[in-house]
């Protein structure tokens, strides 16, 4: 084992939409920082998602096998590089909404409320909009919650079909709203470009790509970790920090807590309350095919949400969910885990071709918020890193789809030229799309029901923090990066305090 000769401030393991973001805001203080990464940069060519190609290549899959309740194996979708998944998200950067801060009763159970409210993070949220240059439009949206700073730039505009989509929705008294979405001269803004590489110019900031992190080690009493360990190029390396920010992803995060169990923490760091790695949540999420009868470009941002059934509708007193369109599909990476909806499309038009079939088609986004459950949750069997999740709150879900179905037929019936009728080829996504987990550590005043405290630090281990999506303690039906890029901004204000 070789033990690196310096002593850090901070190491943070991990350079996605936390661990970016955090070393951004850590930076100018002027403190000795590493970061490690598993992964590698990310070549530029590769992260314009424009080619079919990469869909079946699978290149944004982990080189990991994961285990299903079952003991399946799959290849999780979960990208290792710099930037972390934000080298493969779609850059949507929605606030969650007030009431997602609360405890909201659903059809299928309980949605706990978080410690903390909307007003504690609204601050952050405007900092992380204007961090990762968040373009949209305020006012269109009923469920938008209070903004203190408008939106840094203007709305993206729809493409020309989503356009008409919209204006119809306009008619028939739905809210269709502009999504709001980080972009900046590069496509869009990323933990990369936006944390660890200004990050990395600026401070006494080092980072080691190829790092990938196995354990932690703590002092004898268990009350601090000493030591981050990692494997660089075949070869065990020994890190000593003062503070260690964990942001591998909710659920590497938790298996990195797990298999660091030591006589201090038998059942793993940090987890006296046995909550580490539970109330795993990923949303429910079914992307639907909408064929239009002229040909769309493969590639266009997504722009327009709706979210006039997120807190139910007449006929349901319950939470349904968030629906976003997809923007071209040959750049929408998820799709690639959806071959019935290519199945579906081929029996309405037979004898297309892939691309043709994606070129004729706007696809929807429809997510519903999964509950908490401690069964849902992150378990090793030695090696083995197993999910075990079971989906719940479906029948939202459930009415979600039909609501939106129903929603199309009308848009097709003021507009029967423009759109091929009846068919909405759909798929639910699987066990391995776990774009959006979160969930896995989450945050409280309790040591016995939480495993961070309100600044994200183990209620057992003074010096270790956790700033990935495990914080949160129920989730929401909007997308999470940007709740984790604020939340990251909130703990570094901490942090920035704390190191003095
Ligand atoms: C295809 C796709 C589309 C998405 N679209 C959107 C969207 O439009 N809007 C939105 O809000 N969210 C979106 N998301 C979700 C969003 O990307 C995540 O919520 C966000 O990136 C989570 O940030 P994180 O810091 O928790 O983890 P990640 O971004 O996953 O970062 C974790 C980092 O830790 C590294 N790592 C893991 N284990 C180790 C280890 N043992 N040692 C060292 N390094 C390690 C990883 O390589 C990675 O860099 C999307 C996700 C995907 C996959």
């Amino acid at each position: 084992m070789i033990v690196d000769d310096q002593q850090y401030d901070v190491i943070i393991i991990g350079t996605g939409a936390g661990g970016g973001t955090l070393v951004r805001k850590l930076a100018p203080t002027g403190k000795k920082i590493l970061i490690l990464e598993r992964g590698e940069f990310l070549a530029k060519e590769s992260s314009e998602l424009e080619d079919i190609e990469v869909f079946k290549k699978e290149q944004y899959h982990a080189p990991d096998q994961w285990y299903d309740t079952n003991g399946e194996p799959f290849s999780p979708q979960t990208n290792y590089s710099v930037g972390g998944n934000t080298k493969v998200y779609s850059g949507a950067l929605l606030r969650f909404r007030e009431r997602d801060f609360e405890e909201v009763q659903h059809q299928n159970g309980v949605s706990p409320a978080w410690p903390l409210r909307y007003q504690d993070f609204e601050p952050y949220y405007s900092e992380a909009e204007q961090l990762y240059q968040v373009h949209g439009k305020a006012g269109d949206d009923p469920t938008e919650p209070p903004h203190s700073q408008d939106f840094p730039f203007p709305e993206v505009a729809h493409e020309p079909h989503v356009q008409q989509v919209c204006d119809i929705l306009s008619k028939q008294g739905l809210n269709p709203a502009y999504l709001p979405l980080g972009l900046g001269d590069q496509g869009r803004t990323d933990s990369e470009d936006t944390g660890t590489t200004p990050a990395t110019n600026q401070g006494d900031v080092t980072l080691k790509t190829g790092a990938k992190v196995v354990s932690l080690h703590t002092n004898p009493s268990g009350s601090e970790v000493k030591a981050v360990q990692a494997e660089i190029g075949g070869q065990a390396y020994l890190f000593l920090g003062h503070i260690v920010v964990l942001a591998c992803g909710a659920i590497n995060s938790a298996a990195l807590l797990l298999r660091s169990q030591n006589e201090k923490h038998p059942n793993g760091l940090a987890n006296g309350s046995g909550l580490v790695g539970r109330n795993l949540m990923k949303q429910q999420i079914t992307v639907m095919v909408q064929l239009s009868a002229s040909t769309l470009p493969g590639s266009y941002q997504r722009t327009a949400y709706v979210n006039d059934f997120y807190w139910g509708d007449d006929n349901f007193d319950y939470p349904m969910g968030h629906i976003q369109n997809g923007g071209g599909i040959l750049q929408d990476v998820i799709f690639a885990e959806s071959p019935p909806v290519f199945s579906g499309l081929a029996k309405v038009l037979p004898g297309f071709g892939l691309r043709q079939l994606a070129t004729r088609s706007i696809s929807w986004w429809l997510q519903t918020e999964d509950l908490p459950d401690p069964n849902n949750r992150v378990r090793l069997a030695g090696e083995k890193l197993h999910l075990d999740y079971e989906p719940n709150n479906f029948e939202a879900h459930d009415r979600l789809v039909y609501r939106w179905i129903d929603v199309l037929k009308a848009v097709e019936s003021a507009a029967p030229s423009a759109f091929n009728r009846g068919t909405y080829p759909r798929s639910t996504m699987p066990i391995s799309v776990v774009a959006h987990q979160c969930g896995t550590c989450r945050f409280g005043e309790d040591a016995a029901t939480s495993v961070l405290d309100l600044h994200c630090r183990t209620h057992e281990i003074d010096n270790l923090y956790v700033v990935d999506s495990s914080f949160f303690p129920s989730n929401s039906s909007i997308s999470p990066g940007l709740t984790v890029i604020a939340n990251a901004l909130r703990v570094g204000d901490h942090l920035v305090q704390r190191l003095g």
